[in-house]
Parts: structure tokens; C-alpha cells; sequence
């Protein structure tokens, strides 16, 4: 690589100042900023708008992408996964939902995750690093563009989940810039409220969202209504235990807007989180709190390196039924792309960890 400096998570205002360290107008600038983010565009080449000497003199200095695509998988439900590389070869899994009126992509905010939690193929890897804002937003130009044509206008509303590989918490500022950057109006124009950002409970955090303008929506991954299975299933609980998390949940709930709320994610995870009893302690726990939040219960993706099995539908109901009961809204997930492992970690995992176990549908890079 020629250079570090990666322009596609800069702002309009960064890319000026950029272009006048080079002795250009600042309109240049802004010619960039549209042609990366409106145009999706990931060569300076591809700007015939700017002059060829131009070209050539950021070609040089910089790089307007940096993320490669190593493999990409169709599901047959739409569901699209891509497993990525990073200039310094780390992998980054980003998925594509197509819904019926909106799509969501998937992203992730780290390479691998520190966080140990038990179900997920993520946490073998360990942290790889944290990634750049650049490569945060370059997750969602591939996706875009590989979907609809380089540039071409998505039909239905894009929505955003941090809900990929890493903990988005521990890389908040990277995150944040790559939001404020998508935001723009003369480029991705995917607004905060369109973005869903998933946190395994980094109190310190959670506190700090709620303090930000124009920040994404939260949702907190709970796995468990106990500290002892939370201990056991995501050990961060053992730096911030339940009640801290959900006094801190407490705190960003005044920040809501109106209609607003948060989420909690609830793996379920056969015979360890999924009993009457579970049930009945999550509802009381949620509604100790007095907190408004809805749950999603999650089916739990199987992997054979994991101890887990996903709870069969009828128990899956009665735990949503249960908690409704107790005026819990809850939401049960339709699995998506089951058949390419789209969810959290599975593949970049398992192109790690396990190369033989690679047998999605692959149509090709
Ligand atoms: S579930 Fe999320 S936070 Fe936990 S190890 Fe996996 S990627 Fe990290």
C-alpha cells in the first residue's frame, strides 16, 4: 500500500482541508466526498470529474478503498454475507438483508472481538484490531454497490446494525465518525435514526451515548436474567453486572425521543436461558427497572465448536408469551441466511478457525 491515508471515512470538511494541503480549491473536496460516498465510487480513476493530474497526485497519497472482498455468499432466502479483508489481511464480515421495504446491513466494528461471550464463533478469534471509520463505511459502499450497481440508488431504505464481529463500544469514536460521515446528504444520506448499534454492556459507554446528539438507537445483548448465566455466557457481565447495566439503561432511557426505544437482544440458547423460570426472572428484572424497552429473542446460529443448540419454536413462543404476559413487548427474529452462517462471527470464524467447515453456496468474490 502506497499510503495510510484512507479518504472514505473522512468528512466534507476533512477532505477540504486534505485537498488544500495539496494546493487545491476546496470544491475538490467536495467532488471527492461525492464521489466516494453519493457515487460509491472506490478508485480515484473512476472520477473523470477531476482533473487526470489530480488523479495521479492522490494516487499517490492516498487510497480511496481499502477493504477487499475474499469471498461472498448468496443465501437463498436473499441474504447476502461477505467475509473482507483489510489491507493488513484481517478479516470483516459484513451482511445484506433485503426486506420486503427496507434493507439492513450488518456491519462490523472490530476484527475478531475481545469479549468472550460463549455462544459466539467471534470470540475465538480474540481482537485482530479495531476498525478504521473508513473501513466501517466501505462495508456498507461494497454492500450497496454489489446489491444494486456501483452508485445505483437503493429502492428501499437502507438501515444500519453494528451487530457484526466486535464490540462497537470499544472502537466508540471510530464508529461515531463513520455515522456522522453516512449521515451527510451529499453522500450515503443514512441517518442516525436508521442505525441500531448493539453493545454486550460497556456501561461506561451506554452513559456516553446517551449524552450525544444525533446519536444511533441502542441495543443491549442480554443473553441471560441472572448474573450467575450472565457471568457464565458473556463474562463482561463480571465488570458490569446486571444492575449496573440496567441503572445505566435507566439513564439513556430519559434521553429517548418520543416513540422511541431501546432493545434488548436475548439469545436463545436450548436448556441454559430458555426455561418458564428464565422467562419470568427477565420480565421481573426488565420491570423492576420500570424500563420500556422491547425484547428480541434471537435463535441461536449452531456451530460445532459451540456448546449450544437453539431452543426449539414451541419454546421460543412460550417464552414470548410469558414475557408478554407481564407487559413485556417481545419480538421473535426470523433467522436469516441460516444456510451461509450469516450471523455474528460465524464466518470469518470458521475461515480461521476451521478452514474444512466452509461449504456455504459461494458464488464467487
Ligand atoms: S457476541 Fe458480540 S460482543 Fe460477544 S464475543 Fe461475539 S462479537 Fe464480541
Amino acid at each position: 500500500m502506497s499510503s495510510s491515508i484512507e479518504l472514505t471515512g473522512y468528512s466534507q470538511l476533512e477532505l477540504a482541508a486534505f485537498v488544500q494541503s495539496l494546493g487545491e480549491p476546496v470544491y475538490r473536496g467536495r467532488q471527492i466526498f461525492v464521489g466516494l460516498q453519493q457515487r460509491r465510487l472506490r478508485s480515484f480513476d473512476e472520477m473523470t470529474d477531476l482533473p487526470k493530474e489530480l488523479r495521479a497526485r492522490l494516487n499517490e497519497k492516498a487510497r480511496a478503498s481499502t477493504l477487499t472482498i475474499e469471498s461472498r455468499y448468496v443465501s437463498e432466502d436473499g441474504t447476502r454475507r461477505y467475509l473482507m479483508k483489510t489491507h493488513d489481511n484481517l478479516p470483516v464480515e459484513t451482511v445484506f438483508i433485503p426486506e420486503e421495504r427496507r434493507d439492513t446491513i450488518c456491519f462490523s466494528s472490530q476484527s475478531g472481538c475481545p469479549l468472550q461471550c460463549t455462544f459466539c464463533l467471534t470470540a475465538q478469534l480474540g481482537l485482530l484490531r479495531s476498525l478504521t471509520s473508513g473501513e466501517i463505511v466501505e462495508q456498507i459502499v461494497i454492500a450497496l454497490n454489489d446489491a444494486y450497481g456501483v452508485g445505483v440508488k437503493p429502492p428501499r431504505g437502507t438501515n444500519l446494525v453494528g451487530m457484526g464481529a466486535g464490540e462497537p463500544f470499544l472502537n466508540l469514536d471510530s464508529l461515531m465518525k463513520a455515522l456522522r460521515v453516512m449521515a451527510d446528504p451529499h453522500g450515503l444520506f443514512i441517518v442516525p435514526n436508521r442505525v441500531t448499534v448493539s453493545t454486550a454492556g460497556v456501561v461506561p459507554r451506554i452513559l456516553d451515548l446517551a449524552k450525544m446528539p444525533d446519536r444511533p438507537h441502542l441495543a443491549i445483548s442480554l443473553a441471560a436474567p441472572t448474573d450467575d448465566l450472565r457471568d457464565e455466557l458473556m463474562p463482561i457481565n463480571k465488570r458490569w453486572a446486571l444492575e449496573e447495566l440496567l441503572s445505566a439503561c435507566k439513564e439513556f432511557e430519559k434521553t429517548l425521543k418520543p416513540g422511541e426505544r431501546f432493545t434488548f437482544e436475548y439469545v436463545m440458547l436450548a436448556g441454559v436461558n430458555d426455561s418458564e423460570q428464565q422467562a419470568r426472572q427477565l420480565a421481573n428484572l426488565l420491570n423492576r427497572h420500570e424500563l420500556k424497552a422491547k425484547v428480541n429473542l434471537i435463535p441461536h446460529n449452531p456451530a460445532d465448536p459451540l456448546p449450544y443448540q437453539p431452543s426449539p419454536e414451541e419454546t421460543v413462543e412460550q417464552f414470548r408469551n410469558i414475557l408478554e404476559s407481564k407487559g413485556i413487548h417481545t419480538y421473535v427474529r426470523r433467522p436469516r441466511g441460516r444456510d451461509i452462517f450469516a450471523a455474528c462471527g460465524q464466518l470469518a470464524a470458521r475461515h480461521e478457525t476451521r478452514p474444512s467447515l466452509i461449504q456455504p453456496k459461494s458464488i464467487g468474490a
